[in-house]
Parts: structure tokens; sequence; C-alpha cells
């Protein structure tokens, strides 16, 4: 219990984010640069475990010989959301150690082909395990039925994929809803956060800092978006148009990619009644990144058109 987080720990080496929450890095198939999924090992006697994620044998047989030299019962197995980087030992786990499986009813209902879920757990659900109290937080954004757990007493917040220790969220529609998501970062701020365990990447001491840098990179994403679809002509374009100029270090390989982020900041600013489509379509267009299987059109050949601030950004997370 006494190591703490070291900077020049190799990427799959355990650490105490707090006494009693203790972070298992487990190598999984994420999105680069992220080559772990954080699992976390919540209590002493009794324990939770939260997102078993590889899918590979001899990191589920790693995280398997862990707790059993730790030697606690674990009670339950609980999942931030449905991605595949997250849930992929559930079943090897819950086979081995025989434990009941919890996550959002929206989660539940995305893995229901692959993996039961005994039971729910909603926003607001307090679970004590000796001396911390974790509470279940709905964070929706990154994923519909995404949860983040939060020790009472530190703050301290198990956060999935709401920020990254390394890399960057992935806001893909409609999975992924930007407005949802500021709403969420605004709503921890509010709330008052300790330190964050990131899904992916080492801990991130000061939270409401990271939150606050988060928001505001947002903000600025979405005044590029707004400026850049303004200059052209008929103020109208595509969100792969688009992903040159705002995206100007990504590779080609990730403009895809890039352009479901520009659509889901596009998608918020229709929903503000600032831009709309000159096909008059609605809903999302294209294959979101996770469910794509090949070479789908993910940005298909829908414009979007510049109308005016009519609601201005949405500041109503202060
Ligand atoms: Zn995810």
């Amino acid at each position: 219990m006494t190591e703490i987080h070291r900077p020049d720990r190799g990427p799959s080496q355990e650490f105490w984010a707090e006494p009693g929450i203790q972070v298992v890095p487990l190598r999984t198939p994420t999105l680069p640069p992220a080559t772990h999924t954080n699992c976390v090992v919540i209590g002493t006697d009794q324990v939770v475990i939260i997102d078993p994620a590889s899918p590979y044998e001899e990191e589920q047989e790693r995280l398997l010989t862990h707790l059993k030299s730790r030697g606690a019962q674990v009670l339950a197995i609980w999942l931030t959301h449905h991605h595949a980087d997250h849930t992929g030992g559930v079943q090897t786990l819950r086979t081995a150690l025989d434990v009941p499986v919890l996550a959002h009813p929206a989660t539940a209902e995305r893995l229901q082909a692959d993996i039961e879920v005994d039971d729910a757990l909603f926003d607001g659900d307090r679970t004590s395990l000796g001396d911390l109290e974790i509470e279940a937080l709905h964070t929706p954004g990154h994923a519909r039925g995404h949860l983040a757990f939060r020790e009472v007493t530190s703050r301290t917040l198990v956060a999935g994929d709401l920020v990254a220790g390394q890399g960057t969220i992935i806001i893909d529609p409609p999975e992924g809803d930007m407005a949802d998501y500021l709403a969420t970062l605004g709503r921890l701020i509010q709330e008052n956060v300790g330190a964050i365990i990131p899904a992916h990447g080492p801990l991130i001491e000061d939270g409401e800092t990271k939150l606050l840098n988060y928001i505001g990179h947002r903000e600025a994403r979405e005044r590029q978006i707004a400026e850049a679809l303004q200059k052209k002509a008929n103020k109208q374009a595509r969100p792969l148009d688009l992903v040159p100029e705002i995206y100007p270090e990504v590779p080609p390989v990730f403009h895809p990619l890039a352009a479901r982020q520009v659509l889901a900041h596009l998608l918020k600013l229709e929903q503000e009644g600032r831009v709309d489509r000159p096909d008059g379509g609605s809903g999302v267009p294209g294959t979101p990144v996770y469910m794509a299987t090949g070479q789908e059109n993910r940005t298909p050949d829908v414009s979007f058109r510049w109308i005016g601030a009519s609601t201005g950004p949405n500041t109503n997370w202060f």
C-alpha cells in the first residue's frame, strides 16, 4: 500500500492512486498512442474490479495472479462502458471468480450479444468497500452508458474514457455526443473532483485543471470549426473537407476519425441552431469508427452550412 505512482514506471506497472485504489494497467488493442487500459481494483479485504480490459490470455492470467496474491475477496466486476478495450477480459474473469458484472443499462444493451450484465448501476448508486465509499456517476459523452466512479472522501475519480492520460478522447456520434460530453465535464468540476484515474495513461493529480483544459480545448475547436465553415463557399462544407485545416498535424490515415470529431461538433452546433444541412437531412450520417469493419463511408457526402449564432456557445455548466 505504500507504493505511490512514479512517473518512471513501465506501462504495465501497477500503482496505488490512493490507499485502497490500485491501478493495474493491462495491455489491450486500444487506439494509439495508448497501449494499455487501466484496470482498477477498489477496496482492501473486499474489492471490486473496474474494466478487466484485456482480451490477451497472458494479461488475463497476470490480473488473476495479481488478485490471488492480494488475497482479497472479489465482489463484482463493474464496467465504465461497452468498448472492447474495456471489456476484453470480462468473460474470463467472471468465470474464474464467479462474480456478477454490473454496468449502466445502456452499456448492458450494447453488450448483450457478447456479455451478459447481471445488474444495473445508476447515477448516485453507492457501495461501501471497507473504509471507502464509492459513488457511480452517469457520465455520457464518450458513450451513452458511460459511468465514472468517485471515492466520496478523497474525490478520486475513476474516469474511464472521459479524459486521457495520453492521447485524446474520441467523441464519435451517435454513441458520442459533444453536448453531453461538455455537460459531463462541467458537472464533475462543479461537484469538486480530486485526482483522476484515466482509462489510459498515468494518474492525473490535479483533476480540476485537466477538466478545465479539456473544456477550453473543445471550445477552441468549436470556434475553429465555426470560423472555417464561414470561410467556405456558401458557408458550407462536409466534415472531411474541414479536417486538413482543423487538424493539420493529423496524418491522412486518421482523417476519417478526425472527421467524426468534426461531425460531433457540427451536430452540437446544429442542435443549437447555428448550422443546418442544405439537403434537409437529419440524424447522424456515416458509420461510427468503432462499428466500421472496412471501407464504409464513415463521413459521407453530407454538408453542413453556417447560419449564424442563434444561441451562442453553451456555457450552462458554469
Ligand atoms: Zn471507449
